[in-house]
């Protein structure tokens, strides 16, 4: 489909993979209009990606970081191509978030934008051989603590530089975290689990810190979403898909859009009063005593 509610013609322009723009509206509210924004693990299948593109839909300049520079090099490309009328700029940078010169450096860029005014810290890991206590190998817990814990730290910090060198009174850094900070996974990984933890508890902590400066600090508790992993690791098997649906009383997987509109929210000004909160968007999966039945109400006919 086209979008065109703006009047201007939309060549070229195709709808979001899951057609939840086009629910949406096509013509952009600029909530974000005027600010930079810094997204990293922009060019995953997931939340980085739908954020980069709504953001750029509401007016923001954005700077796509990842480790992945064939997976940013695709990214950026659909990320214009379903901004077809984008009034900010788009840069790309690969930067490991674990390695704090790469992110000095990702933040100094945009000194010539004017600083930072949002930085999602998004990048994260969930490595194939975390397991439980006894089997997850010391590698694999170091490596996820440096990039999922350290990762939003070297994050957090250089937003907090690039927003007193540019003397901004008002900074958003949301920093995502998991459902698995609030309720144990059945499906060990301790390594993941407490990396997301200390996500959360740095978070608060930032956001208590920073606020007389204007700057605040919110986690993302995202429920897991239904994205290409996820139907991999699902593959064809319609009990195994129930199994797992029934965990949410909307009976269903949330979609990254969902995850993305939450994100702008936060980074908006709308949120002005929304500091050091565990954002949570699960459909209400942490708040459900699970039963085999699923929910009791079923939609009407
Ligand atoms: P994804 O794997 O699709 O994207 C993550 C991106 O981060 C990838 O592009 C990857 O290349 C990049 N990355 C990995 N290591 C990096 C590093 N050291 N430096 C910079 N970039 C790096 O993941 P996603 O599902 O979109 O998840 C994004 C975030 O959401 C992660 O923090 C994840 O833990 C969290 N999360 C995801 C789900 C879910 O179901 N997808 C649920 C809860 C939380």
């Amino acid at each position: 489909g086209t979008h065109g509610t703006n009047g201007m013609n939309g060549t070229n322009s195709t709808n979001g993979t899951n057609g939840h723009y086009e629910s949406n509206g096509f013509a952009s509210r600029g909530r974000l209009a005027g600010k930079n924004a810094i997204i990293t693990g922009a060019a995953g299948s997931g939340i980085g990606l739908e954020t980069t593109i709504l953001f750029l839909r509401e007016g923001a300049s954005v700077m796509m970081c990842d480790i992945s520079e064939p997976a940013l090099a695709k990214a950026v490309i659909k990320a214009k191509d379903l901004s077809p009328h984008m009034t900010g700029k788009i840069a790309t940078a690969k930067c490991d978030v674990a390695k704090e010169a790469d992110v000095q450096a990702v933040v100094e860029q945009l000194d010539a934008w004017g600083g930072v005014d949002v930085m999602f810290n998004n990048a994260g890991i969930m490595h194939g051989d975390d397991a439980d206590a006894i089997d997850t190998p010391e590698k694999i817990w170091d490596l996820t603590q440096a990039i999922n814990v350290k990762g939003v730290w070297y994050g957090s910090k250089h937003a907090i530089l690039s927003l007193r060198r540019h003397h901004k009174t008002v900074g958003s850094i949301i920093n995502t975290a998991s459902v698995v900070a609030l309720v144990g996974s059945a499906t060990p990984q301790l390594a993941y689990t407490a990396s997301k933890g200390a996500v959360m508890a740095m978070t608060r902590e930032l956001a208590i810190v920073h606020a007389r400066e204007g700057y605040r600090f919110n986690a993302l508790c995202p429920a897991p979403l239904n994205t290409p992993l996820l139907q991999d690791w699902l593959g064809d098997d319609a009990e195994k898909r129930h199994r797992r649906e029934i965990h949410f009383p909307t009976g269903r997987f949330g979609e990254a859009i969902e995850l993305a509109q939450a994100v702008l929210f936060l980074a908006s000004d709308e949120s002005s009063f929304v500091n050091g909160t565990d954002f949570v968007v699960d459909g209400g999966m942490t708040r459900a005593y699970v039963t085999p039945e699923g929910p009791a109400t079923k939609p009407p006919k």
